[in-house]
């Protein structure tokens, strides 16, 4: 179950109707990090990583590569198994997380074929064949919000996510109002996220003035001091995303009660083995989750939809995709698509994609 050869591709991902906006960043296209592990014994794995521009997290797509580059000549004769590639992973580079989590997906999907299972199976095992997702409006006018809002409740989507900031508070406001006088009589989860984009007056002012609309308040301010000096101030629970950035942090801010619930990134925190301790972390003290990646194509979409399948019911949150948001698949026969509202889990062993790497062209390097 040794890697004898690492192969490293470019790919961009066109947004459609681009660009897509968020408080911080407006997205036209995605640059996406492709690797793909040979075992000894000839298993391929497919791993995949893809920060959403360079400013909505710290980390960004040439990085991404680099770090890889850094890794890759001293991961080869690595063990597959995941607590060993951690290992060697972490021997060879400090952080840098949603660099590894593409090694780390990719030997998933190497060990899930070998041992003829699914990741989701690696991960503990599937407790449902359909995973939720949800849909993220981008920031844009009331009306144009709940437009959008609409046409994604009559597709099936069982939770919406609004995206705020960047703009004066009221608007956002409005837009909160007008999306709960259209979802108040269904059964449909809200969820407003402002990536960060808020002041904390303005989430203190936000969570006043809609007191009796029932929604989560996602990452509303920039960090985790933030989030703690507005917890006893709003009404509202609280998730925090692109603060999550290791277990560690994690572990601590539960520990702490700053947090409600998290709305979490495999590749953020480090790939499937750490979303693995993140998702008993948030089962042993009973908070709610997502279960995402920032942007990518096919492989991630894999890898968030068997994590989220092994997530307990009331814990879920759903799985949100960049399926509908850009053109194409990898896998041009059963990629990862989002139906009704919900993602089917697949069931072939590894990820259960077949990947036409000729979409990618050659790899820009191979060790
Ligand atoms: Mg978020």
């Amino acid at each position: 179950m040794e890697i004898a050869e690492i192969h490293i591709y470019q790919h961009d991902l066109p947004v459609k109707n681009g660009p897509y906006t968020m408080a911080n960043a407006k997205v036209y296209s995605l640059d996406t990090t492709l690797i793909k592990i040979i075992t000894k014994s000839g298993q391929i794995g497919w791993g995949e990583t893809c920060p959403v521009g360079p400013t909505y997290a710290e980390a960004h797509a040439k990085g991404a590569r680099a770090a890889l580059e850094e890794m890759a000549p001293g991961l080869i004769g690595c063990s597959i198994e995941p607590k060993a590639i951690h290992s060697k992973m972490n021997s060879l580079l400090n952080g840098h997380n949603y660099a590894k989590a593409a090694v780390d997906i990719a030997a998933h999907d190497a060990l899930g074929k070998i041992l003829g299972v699914s990741v989701s199976t690696l991960l503990g095992g599937s407790l449902r064949n359909k995973v939720p997702s949800y849909y993220a409006t981008g920031v844009g006018s009331p009306e144009d919000v709940v437009k959008v809002v609409k046409e994604k409740i009559l597709e099936g989507y069982p939770r919406v996510q609004i995206k705020v900031g960047g703009r004066p508070v009221e608007i956002d406001i409005e837009v909160i109002k007008k999306v709960w006088e259209h979802i108040r009589s269904k059964e449909i989860k809200m969820a407003v996220d402002a990536n960060r984009g808020w002041t904390t007056e303005n989430a203190i002012r936000v969570s006043r003035e809609c007191v009796d609309i029932p929604f989560v308040m996602e990452q509303p301010c920039d960090t985790i001091e933030d989030l703690q000096e507005i917890k006893p101030h709003v009404s509202h629970l609280i998730y925090m995303d692109e603060n999550s950035t290791s277990l560690k942090i994690v572990h601590s801010a539960v520990n702490r009660g700053i947090v409600d619930g998290f709305g979490m990134k495999v590749t953020r925190i480090g790939g499937l083995e750490n979303m693995k301790t993140f998702r008993d972390i948030c089962e042993a003290s009973n908070l709610p989750h997502t279960c995402d990646d920032s942007w990518g194509g096919d492989i991630i979409a894999s890898a968030c939809t068997h994590i989220a399948s092994t997530v307990k019911d009331s814990l879920l949150e759903g799985a949100w995709l960049a399926a509908p948001y850009i053109e194409g698949n990898y896998d041009i026969d059963n990629g990862i698509n989002i139906i009704n509202g919900h993602i089917s889990v697949p069931e072939k062993p590894g990820l259960g994609i077949e990947i036409d790497e000729t979409i990618f062209g050659p790899p820009i390097f191979s060790f």
